[in-house]
């Protein structure tokens, strides 16, 4: 069985990648793997939220190719928190007063 990587979209082995929660990441992109797990280590899903708010507005008002980078991690902190959904529902808490 070959599972395809969710960064880069190259297909690879089991042996090849690693396989966590649904995720699935060839070994040239273990080190997003590293990097969410440092983040889930440190950050609750509100403070993820948080960072991905208030880097969105850069994603569009940034000059290419750094507006696509930030958008790049802004989708990786959506991602950790399940999907768009949940990171507008933690969003909206954190932000309507
Ligand atoms: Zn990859």
């Amino acid at each position: 069985m070959t599972y395809t990587c969710d960064v880069c979209g190259k297909d690879f082995e089991r042996g090849d990648g690693r396989l966590r929660g649904g995720h699935a990441w060839c070994s040239g992109c273990w080190g997003v793997a590293d990097l969410r797990d440092a983040l889930e280590a440190n950050l609750s899903p509100e403070a993820v939220a948080a960072i991905a708010g208030l880097l969105d507005p850069y994603t569009e008002s940034v000059e290419q190719p750094v507006g696509g980078q930030v958008a790049w991690f802004r989708d990786q902190l959506i991602e950790m928190l399940g999907g768009k959904d949940e990171y507008w529902r933690i969003w909206t808490q954190l932000t309507v007063q």
